[in-house]
């Protein structure tokens, strides 16, 4: 099957015709080897589909679901990995082992059950598919575990999309799991309503993947998180469907959609949800704050997290994240601040927020902008300066990420989160073991941290490190980089994920995490739900 322009790249983030070209990743290769201490970064010829290898398939669809299958080699290529570092890796060298042996796309829950059932039957291993943007190992079984299995089956949930109903009274509304992020808000905009739910993956993301991942939107507080906005679900598993009722709140024992809510594909497919969703806001107003000293501005974001001011924006950079994105090369870190509503303006909040900075040793370096029709911009940080630098970079910095690899450079990123009192302590263990690890194993790089959220009780921290990739051993760099700093998330205190889940790559530390005892009662509904154990298995329990 041949590309066109737009197709989505067999390997890379998004689609092909967003991907770098040659001048742009010379360009990158210049600041790489400046970010990296001057490693030489030089331009790897770039993989062709045609030298895709792919395994024979194990196993053929049975005739009840041949409409709905697929077991072209391309197809189940493009299916065979989510989008993390070694995904795009093994991507490059046109390693594709990891593809299912076959494809399926169901249109109905009536199908996602004949589906399962066969795999229950057959042996099959059945991996939910969204738009495979996980990062975490989540779509693609072991290749120690598929030995266990007949064979395994993707089931794209591509046609499972669209906006079904919806419900301007209660502002709720109904769709398919597996629509995606930009379609989603397009039916909504018709009505003047949002899911305002936006993770960087948004573009390529679906609706049924951000409930199986808990996923975190990027404002840093109120409603941001998909369990904010969870109304209902259905769900179908091997047992049978489940359908929770709509409701606005409950106290009846615990929620029945908050056991599918992260469940990952282990505990059955989320087909459809019913979503509370908003108004869309029109008041905005934002600013940026420079800080000498990165834990001035973290001090300054907790009294903002604490304030009650409840900021949709509220990023702080660290000088290194600065320089990553061009917002300031002064060596300050940068603290981007951002109010919205659809009700009323939005100044008073941050002249207060303002004030705030300023008791904390903040100048205000860009704004305040004020406004009452806004286009969005600060949704994500505000529409002028510093904050409009930062959001460009935001959106482009997958296609950058795969842009590295293709010139022999290693760039990942890892988030967590841990309470406000340790925070001084963690991030310095954090930081230094991710420095150790990557001196340890290519001379050293680049790491930096921001905060995505922030809560009364804690930030959460996400880093980035970029370093030389050794060419052609880049996996085992990276699993002892990713490695060192799971280890040190988890024994100074914080979570080994906080948003895009925890798949098969954060078991182990997710496993040393959960209460022992949880594990089992997760065990025990997986064994309930899921007898055959053909659902996604790997992630979660076993
Ligand atoms: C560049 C980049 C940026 C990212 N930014 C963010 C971010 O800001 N916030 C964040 O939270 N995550 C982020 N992620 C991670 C990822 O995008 C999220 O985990 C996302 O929610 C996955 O959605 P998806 O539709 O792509 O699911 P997939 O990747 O297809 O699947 C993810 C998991 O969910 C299961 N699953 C998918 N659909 C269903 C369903 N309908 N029913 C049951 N199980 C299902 C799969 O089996 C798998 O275990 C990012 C990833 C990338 C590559």
């Amino acid at each position: 099957m041949a590309f066109d322009g737009s197709a989505r790249s067999l390997w890379a983030w998004g689609t092909v015709d967003r991907f770098p070209d040659e001048a742009a990743r010379r360009r990158l290769a210049g600041m790489a080897r400046m970010l990296t201490g001057g490693a030489e970064a030089a331009l790897l010829p770039l993989p062709r589909d045609d030298d895709a290898r792919v395994p024979p398939a194990r196993v053929s669809p049975p005739p009840a679901l041949a409409a709905l299958a697929s077991t072209d080699p391309h197809d189940r290529a493009l299916h065979a990995h989510g989008r993390a570092y070694p995904d795009l890796v093994r991507g490059f060298r046109g390693d594709f082992a990891a593809a299912p042996d076959l494809v399926l796309r169901p249109a109905s829950a009536d199908a996602v059950a004949a589906c399962l059932d066969w795999c229950a039957g057959a042996r099959v291993a059945c991996v939910p598919y969204g738009g495979g943007t996980s990062v975490v190992g989540g779509v693609e079984v072991a290749a120690d575990r598929r030995g266990d299995f007949a064979g395994v089956a993707c089931l794209d949930l591509e046609r499972l999309d669209g906006l079904r109903e919806v419900d301007l009274v209660s502002l709720a509304v109904r769709a398919g799991a597996g629509t995606r992020g930009p379609a989603l808000e397009r039916a909504l905009a018709e009505h003047g309503l949002t899911l305002r739910h936006y993770p960087q993956s948004f573009e390529h993301s679906t609706l049924g993947g951000w409930i199986a991942t808990r996923a975190g939107g990027h404002f840093a507080t109120g409603p941001t998180h998909i369990d904010d906005f969870v109304e209902a679900i259905t769900a179908v598993t091997p047992r049978g469907v489940v359908a929770t009722r709509r409701l606005p709140a409950s106290g009846a024992g615990p929620a029945p959609e908050r056991l599918w809510i992260g469940s990952e594909g282990a505990l059955g497919v989320i087909t459809e949800a019913w979503m509370r969703v908003q108004k869309k806001p029109r008041f905005r107003a934002a600013a940026s704050v420079k800080f000498r000293k990165t834990l001035d501005g973290a001090t300054a974001a907790r009294a903002l997290a604490q304030s009650g001011l409840r900021p949709a924006n509220c990023r702080l950079l660290d000088p290194a994240e600065c320089l990553l994105h061009q917002v300031a090369l002064d060596g300050t870190a940068v603290l981007l601040v951002g109010f919205e509503s659809v009700d009323h303006d939005q100044g008073p909040a941050l002249a207060r927020a303002l004030e705030l900075c300023r008791d904390h040793g903040g100048v205000v370096a860009s704004g305040p902008t004020v406004s009452d029709d806004g286009d969005g911009a600060a949704a994500l940080g505000g529409g002028a300066g510093e904050a409009a630098t930062w959001k460009k970079a935001f959106v482009d910095a997958p296609y950058l990420q795969s842009a590295l690899v293709s010139i022999g450079v290693m760039a990942d990123t890892f988030e967590t989160s841990c309470t406000w009192d340790r925070f001084e302590t963690f991030h310095a263990a954090v930081t230094a073991a991710a420095q150790d690890a990557l001196k340890r194993t290519v001379g050293g790089g680049l790491v930096s941290c921001r905060f995505t959220h922030v809560y009364p009780d804690g930030p959460a921290p996400y880093y980035t490190f970029i370093g030389p990739a050794r060419v052609g051993d880049e996996l085992a760099v990276w699993r002892e980089v990713k490695a060192a700093v799971s280890e040190a998330r988890h024994v100074n205190g914080g979570t080994i994920t906080h948003h895009p889940a925890v798949g098969r790559t954060h078991r182990p530390w997710y496993d040393r995490e959960r209460p022992a005892l949880f594990g089992d009662v997760l065990r025990a509904a997986k064994r309930e739900l899921d007898p055959a154990g053909v659902l996604n298995p790997g992630v979660l329990v076993d």
